[in-house]
């Protein structure tokens, strides 16, 4: 990656295509992992190439272009900005930003962008928990956590987050009003933390660990109870063949349970619907984001660790640039 960057900061460099941009801010995101390695095909995305720079969610700057629809200075999305500090790129899935608009630049790449359109599909479109379900989201404090809460607290649940710190526990409740949380690192048995938390039952889980947990929340789930799953993160660091099974299936049955995994890539048809909605959250302040945003391209490789570790808050941005 820094051979890439050290490359790609000569802005003089002749190019064909497009345009040339410079990075600003690239979103760093659990996906990778699972595209890294190529250990679940092509699930996800394809495997990136030896030898380039790998890609993710980004924001730029127009620094050239050939497109007569960009200007140099646009600001624009790309989804798959090469991690690097100048990039040629092609036009066909920018989105210029409004230059007049007053939210702050990282919101596009949380509550505007992939974790808050997940937690929104996961929340508004699939779950749809009625006023006073019990809510129940891990992975509380980070990207698509976070912003599923705040989604469930406005439409009246009773909402519990698991996380991996007594600090995160701290944040979801204050920050992002969750009822209850607990840090799993610190329960021995979910089976007991998970009676206490849910004294009535699991109306709606979003899953977005998998493994144990998802094992023992199905022991507590009510009748027509749903489960989202939005992903399996204690898992992506594992073999296939190694990975935790989940015996408690049979509850599915006698609980009348659905289960459903997602892409959000599957609801773009509802982007517009999303963003006209959590634009207005974020204006009324409804929605709070909570960015960790490390400092330079070098952080990236760090950054993406944290994803795995705990040891992150909220959103993890890099910024490359200003
Ligand atoms: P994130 O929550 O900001 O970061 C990942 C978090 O997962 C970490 O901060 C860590 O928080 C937790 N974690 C890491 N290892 C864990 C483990 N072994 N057991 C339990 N928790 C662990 O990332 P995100 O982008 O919002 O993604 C959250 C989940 O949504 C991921 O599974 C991701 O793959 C999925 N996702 C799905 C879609 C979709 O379209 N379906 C789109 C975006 C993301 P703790 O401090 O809590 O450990």
């Amino acid at each position: 990656m820094r051979g890439n960057g050290s490359f790609l900061r000569n802005p003089r460099i002749p190019f064909i295509g497009v345009g040339t941009a410079s990075l600003l801010l690239i979103s760093v995101d659990p996906y990778l992992r699972s595209t890294i390695t190529g250990r679940d095909g092509d699930l996800y995305l394809p495997r990136p190439p030896l030898n380039k720079a790998i890609t993710g969610f980004g924001i730029g700057r127009v620094v050239r272009s050939k497109n007569k629809n960009f200007n140099e200075g646009d600001i624009v999305i790309n989804p798959f900005s090469p991690v690097a500090e100048y990039s040629i790129v092609p036009a066909d899935f920018l989105r210029k930003i409004d230059p007049t608009t007053d939210i702050a630049l990282p919101n596009y790449l949380s509550c505007l962008g992939v974790p808050g359109f997940t937690a929104w599909v996961a929340i508004e479109v699939l779950g749809n928990p009625k006023p006073g379900s019990n809510v129940f989201i891990s992975a509380a404090a980070g990207g698509v956590g976070m912003f599923a809460g705040q989604l469930a607290k406005l439409k009246g649940c009773r909402v519990v987050g698991s996380t991996g710190s007594n600090d995160k526990v701290q944040l979801i409740k204050d920050e992002f009003g969750y009822d209850e949380g607990f840090n799993y690192h610190e329960e021995s048995d979910f089976d007991v933390a998970l009676a206490k938390y849910f004294p009535d039952g699991i109306d709606l889980y979003l899953d977005n660990v998998g493994g144990k947990l998802l094992d023992d929340v199905l022991n507590h789930v009510n009748k027509g109870a749903h489960i989202v799953i939005s992903g399996m993160i204690s898992q992506y660091n594992t073999i296939p063949a190694e990975r935790e099974g989940v015996k408690n299936l049979m509850n599915m049955v006698g609980k009348d349970v659905k289960m459903q995994g997602f892409l959000c890539g599957s609801y773009l048809n509802q982007f517009g619907e999303f963003a006209q909605q959590m634009e207005k959250y974020i204006k009324e302040e409804k929605i709070k984001p909570k960015h960790k945003i490390n400092q330079g391209i070098e952080s990236f490789f760090e950054s993406f660790v944290s994803l795995f570790s705990s040891s992150n808050l909220g959103k993890v941005i890099v910024q490359v640039a200003t």
